[in-house]
């Protein structure tokens, strides 16, 4: 047991290469792939950026790769987004509160970290880089430990997950065994009645293809307002629309808790992917703005913040259902009895077979089959991935 092993060195690295990179940043990805093919999004209401999220920079950040490694020489990493300007604060801020200290002293680890960064950070990218330390940290622990990061959550509540797919295809979603299919929605207000209608057709086109019992949502991407969300979550209704997800933007908490009370009895608002830390969330839980939430746990402020969300959630009867993030997710989902099922993202580009999120980053990405995935695919020290030699590194600062 090396537990006593203090902290040598922390670094960030970014990946170099660009285009189709994939990797953490899961939507800088090649032409013709479903995640960039005309998704409503807030910039719609510029024809030259409606067809495109790349066309205004959705990538522009790029993966954060943070190691941290023990005197001992064991390492711990993870992945995020958050590019160069997160591996800056990484090195250049962050890194004094970790060499020379005990890694599992993450809970004053985080604390200096987030209130050090507080008069310019709270959240956003600052807390990107705080959950990319955080996530490593875990890794380094379970591997110090010998032991899966879910085991030091409190071990499995249950001896499988089961996923729904996110992506352009829930008909063969639901053929390869997931329990429901997310779509992007495609068309925003800007669009107008003729775009709302398309956007019902093709949930209704959806709903004929996978039947009464699959779970069909909409995810809307901080695109539209209250008034369009409630009139697509009324015209959704009769197709059976589970969830109506991030339908408007994460800053009008006021918005949100109007649409939760205007749509369709039995049909949840679902919202969080881009709120960050417990003060976050206690906002949305409190003004009552939705009835699950989706904290990414590579933005929300790590696993050590994700525990602290998930427990106010649990007191108020909300579900936590993390947003992506694959591994990161996994270890913690398993844990806990409100987050009964995860998310997957479809990252084949169209849609039409299961491949690991982060690939090609990291190796030994366990991944669904048939929708599922036993417990056992987690029992490797840490969240149990490694970093793939191939996809070369490249450290823009150094401290
Ligand atoms: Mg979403």
């Amino acid at each position: 047991m090396s537990k006593h092993s203090k902290i040598k060195q922390i670094r960030a690295s970014v990946i170099k290469g660009g285009e189709g990179g994939g990797g953490a940043d899961y939507h800088d990805q090649g032409e013709g792939h479903w995640i960039d093919n005309h998704i409503a999004t807030s910039m719609g209401r510029y024809p030259e950026y409606r067809q495109s999220r790349k066309s205004f920079g959705i990538n522009v950040l790029g993966t954060l790769v943070v190691e941290i490694e023990c005197e001992d020489g064991t390492t711990g990493f993870a992945v995020t987004t958050g590019g160069e300007p997160a591996a800056y604060m990484v090195e250049k801020h962050f890194a004094r509160f970790l060499e020379g200290r005990d890694p599992f002293d993450y809970e004053t680890i985080w604390d200096q970290m987030y209130f050090a960064s507080q008069y310019y950070g709270r959240k956003g990218i600052v807390v990107n880089a705080i959950s990319g330390v955080d996530l490593a940290l875990w890794d380094l622990m379970g591997r110090l430990r010998g032991e899966p990061v879910y085991h030091m959550l409190g071990g499995a509540v249950r001896n499988e997950l089961q996923f729904y797919a996110t992506g352009a295809r829930p008909d063969l979603a639901k053929e390869m065994g997931f329990i429901g299919g997310k779509l992007p929605l495609l068309h925003g207000p800007i669009e107008g009645d003729e775009g709302l209608k398309k956007n019902v057709e093709l949930l209704a086109d959806m709903r004929a293809k996978c039947g009464d019992d699959f779970w069909l949502m909409y995810d809307c991407w901080m695109a539209l307002d209250v008034n369009y969300a409630t009139r697509l979550a009324h015209a959704c209704a009769p197709h059976g629309l589970k969830w109506i997800e991030e339908a408007i933007s994460p800053d009008d908490y006021w918005g949100y808790a109007q649409l939760k009370k205007n749509v369709p009895a039995g049909m949840l608002v679902t919202t969080g992917e881009h709120e960050a830390t417990r003060w976050g969330f206690r906002m949305l839980m409190e003004m009552d703005c939705c009835d699950l939430i989706q904290p990414d746990v590579g933005w929300c402020g790590g696993v050590t913040e994700l525990l602290k969300i998930s427990a106010m959630a649990d007191a108020r009867g909300i579900m936590v259902v993390p947003h992506g993030s694959s591994v990161y997710s996994y270890h913690f989902v398993i844990t806990r009895h409100n987050s009964p099922f995860a998310e997957f993202l479809m990252m084949a580009p169209k849609a039409d077979h299961v491949a690991p999120m982060f690939h090609p980053q990291l190796l030994g990405e366990p991944v669904p089959v048939n929708g599922r995935l036993n417990v056992s695919a987690l029992d490797k020290p840490g969240f149990g991935v490694e970093l793939n030699p191939d996809v070369k590194l490249y450290r823009p600062y150094t401290h």
